[in-house]
């Protein structure tokens, strides 16, 4: 019963929240690592784009007005992460806040010895578990371009609230239960050490060394790197590549690979 409802409320969705073919193509023309996946799959990526965006808002804070452009490009990054997943992974918050340039959180937390902390430091972006997705304008748009940056602020902070699906951000996103945890445990930890060792003496990394941060830092930026540039990452941590090719339920290297071969 209940899954005949959703799929009538699904088939509600596609037909009430449409995006309009133009619009549909220029946000694809601005996110040029989009171009591994088939015609059959994009077709797919936009509807999960229209049930994301009727389940939720994406605003405009401190002045900052969203285009439809900016509301397309925004939810298909986030919905890359989930094409071949439930959307519920996305559960628990209903706004991606977008701001103008980098913002300062307004919220306080209180550590285990009763301290309020307050977070000063000017953010790109944030996850907060429960809470919204905040982003700023400017360097979502930097990010759509990873030849250019090596980053992509989209795909990094909604990678943070797959891992907070089972609490705090930890590296390890509640996997399903052909994958075992400890697997997952052992190819992230021997990465993230080796990782850390090379930031350590000094080596110039490919992958953004921010990801040497912690282990949820770690999971946020190889999971950009394995949507934005697979290749990178089968060849640097092949065992990490095996693990989200699993986990996302996505091989993206060999069409990389074929798509430089053409
Ligand atoms: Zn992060």
């Amino acid at each position: 019963m209940f899954g005949a409802l959703a799929r009538w409320r699904r088939r509600r969705v596609l037909q009430r929240v449409a995006i309009p073919d133009a619009l549909w193509r220029d946000a694809l023309a601005s996110l040029p690592f989009l171009a591994v996946y088939t015609a059959d799959e994009l077709a797919r990526l936009r509807e999960k784009v229209v049930l994301f965006l009727d389940a939720k808002g994406i605003v405009g804070a401190r002045g900052h007005e969203v285009t439809p452009l900016q509301r397309a490009i925004i939810a298909i990054q986030a919905c890359v992460l989930v094409l071949e997943l439930d959307l519920g992974y996305y559960a628990g918050f209903e706004n991606v806040i977008v701001y103008p340039g980098e913002f300062v959180p307004d919220w306080e937390w209180e550590d285990e010895a009763g301290v309020v902390h307050r977070n000063d430091a000017p953010l790109a972006g944030e996850a907060m578990p429960g809470g919204p997705v905040a982003l700023s304008w400017p360097d979502v748009a930097a990010g759509a371009d990873w030849a250019a940056t090596g980053m992509n602020l989209v795909i990094h902070e909604f990678a943070h609230k797959i891992d907070m699906r089972d609490g705090e951000a930890n590296g390890c996103p509640p996997l399903p239960s052909r994958m075992p945890r400890a697997v997952w445990k052992k190819a992230l930890t021997a990465a993230y050490d080796d990782f850390v060792a090379r930031i350590d003496r000094g080596e110039d990394t490919e992958i953004d060394p921010y990801a040497a941060e912690n282990p949820a830092e770690f999971f946020a930026v190889l999971s950009e790197v394995f949507f934005a540039d697979p290749l990178l990452l089968r060849h640097e941590y092949p065992d990490v590549y095996g693990q989200f090719a699993a986990f996302y339920r996505q091989d993206p290297a060999p069409r990389a690979e074929r798509l430089l071969a053409e």
